[in-house]
């Protein structure tokens, strides 16, 4: 397979907990690829959600890519400081007419999908299948909503993009699993109405990641299969932004001795632990 040029790849995590050792190998798996390459690696830190995340993790981050020994380029995207960038992209969505407010708590849409006896379930962890409930509401509603002041996401409808994407085959490539095409399936099935902008954070995960692998041109994006079925979402939002889309690389994630995903919900050991504590890391 051809690289594409020049090289670019990122790790980017979020300062909401302190690093395990799979964000060790993701990241090193990154840099790896760049400068075997004579590429770029970056740091990005994600950290639109003002909520959860804290400097001390941020500073932690640094800490622990220096003690792993990986170097990175500067500066480092910070995606808080760049909020009018996913505004923009916010507004081009907006403009096409597929975002739409959504005034759902959790619970209306726990306790719809109940009715519905649908089975939930959890793209990256922000809930389950929207199951529309305030896509079809009028124009009058939404201006009741609103006045009343009550909260609202804004929701891609998914109905109105797929439209939009029809005579094009959104392709794209995972340099394991070879070529994909994102189908409406998928879209419609797996991702559905997602939350583009949150009611706390005036964009979301997704948006922002889209936005910033571009506008940093990321030419290989490598990071854990957890997240395989969110590029189908990614390369639909890069068709609609008119966006390049960059090769993938998809790895497995990582496993403690119990066979166990690291992650920081888990206290799994964190970096911080093991330089702290004068373990040793190889990877
Ligand atoms: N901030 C995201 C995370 O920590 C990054 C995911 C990605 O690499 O796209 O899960």
């Amino acid at each position: 397979m051809e690289y594409q040029t020049p090289i670019i790849t990122r790790f980017a995590p979020s300062p909401t907990g302190y690093l395990h050792l799979g964000h060790a190998y993701s990241a090193k798996l990154a840099s790896d690829f760049a400068h075997e390459r004579g590429g770029k690696f970056l740091l990005r830190i994600e950290d639109i959600d003002h909520g959860r995340c804290k400097m001390e993790y941020e500073t932690a981050i640094y800490e622990d890519m220096h003690w792993v020994g990986l170097t990175w380029e500067r500066p480092v995207r910070r995606q808080s400081d760049h909020m009018q960038d996913y505004l923009d992209a916010r507004d081009i969505l907006d403009q096409k007419q597929l975002l739409y407010p959504c005034f759902c708590t959790r619970k209306d849409i726990r306790q719809k999908i109940k009715e519905s006896g649908r089975a939930p379930h959890d793209l990256h962890s922000e809930g389950p299948l929207y199951p529309g409930i305030c896509r079809n509401l009028t124009a009058a509603e939404r201006q009741d909503h609103i006045e009343a002041g009550r909260p609202y996401a804004l929701r891609l409808d998914m109905a109105k993009a797929l439209e939009l994407a029809k005579d094009t085959a959104l392709a794209w490539t995972d340099l394991e699993a070879g070529e994909q095409i994102t189908g409406p399936e998928a879209l419609r099935d797996i991702i559905g109405d997602v939350i583009l902008a949150r009611k706390d954070i005036p964009t979301s995960y997704h948006l922002s990641v889209v936005v910033d692998d571009h506008l940093q041109e990321i030419s290989h994006i490598i990071r854990g299969k957890d997240l395989f079925q969110a590029t189908h979402l990614h390369r639909l939002l890069q068709f609609i932004l008119g966006y390049k889309t960059p090769l993938y690389l998809h790895h497995d994630l990582l496993t403690d001795e119990n066979g166990r995903r690291y992650a920081k919900r888990d206290n799994a050991k964190t970096l911080k632990f093991m330089r702290e504590n004068g373990e040793n890391i190889c990877l």
